[in-house]
């Protein structure tokens, strides 16, 4: 085993925790096993959501884009990482307190980009507003943490097949 793949799965719980990977991945062992680190599903992304991470493996930033559910990485990916017919991730976000409406500034920037509508304001008094996002609804799409100028929303998106995913 080289070494990147090693520290990929050294690493895989840690990263678990705090690395977004591609939609539709059946598990970190998966990716650990196959991925040939090519790049191809980086240069497929039409938003640039995609990343080389650590390793070399593909990994999502929803600093810079949203994923759209194209799903051109699975498409242009020679190799067996992908299950279609499961659901692209297990979502789990949250409006973090940096954000703007928790300091009386006014903003709405991400419910105006949330297609499902998964965020709602609630008025907790006098100049007090929070941003609240459900998960049931949310499917994890990440366009609301792109826009955010606080990066004020946390999204992990787990991969479905791992046993250590919560
Ligand atoms: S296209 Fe497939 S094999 Fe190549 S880096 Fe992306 S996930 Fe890995
Ligand atoms: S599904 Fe489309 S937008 Fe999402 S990561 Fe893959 S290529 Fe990028
Ligand atoms: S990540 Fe969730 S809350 Fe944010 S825009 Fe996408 S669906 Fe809406």
């Amino acid at each position: 085993m080289d070494l990147a793949r090693r520290r990929f799965l050294q690493g895989s719980v840690r990263q678990e925790q705090a690395v977004n990977r591609l939609p539709w991945l059946i598990s970190l062992q998966c990716m650990q096993d196959a991925c040939t680190r090519c790049g191809d599903c980086i240069s497929a992304c039409p938003t640039g959501v995609v990343q080389k991470g650590e390793g070399g493996f593909p990994e999502l930033n929803f600093s810079r884009a949203e994923c759209t559910f194209c799903h051109a990485c699975v498409d242009v990916c020679a190799q067996p990482l992908f299950d279609m017919q499961a659901s692209p991730w297990k979502v789990s976000a949250a409006v973090q307190p940096s954000c703007l409406n928790q300091h009386g500034v006014y903003c709405r920037s991400c419910l105006d980009v949330c297609d499902v509508r998964a965020l709602t304001v609630e008025f907790a008094g006098p100049g007090q507003q929070h941003i609240l996002l459900n998960n049931d609804i949310c499917n994890g799409c990440g366009a609301c943490a792109a826009v955010c100028p606080e990066h004020a929303i946390s999204i992990q998106n787990h991969v479905g097949g791992d046993a250590h995913v919560g």
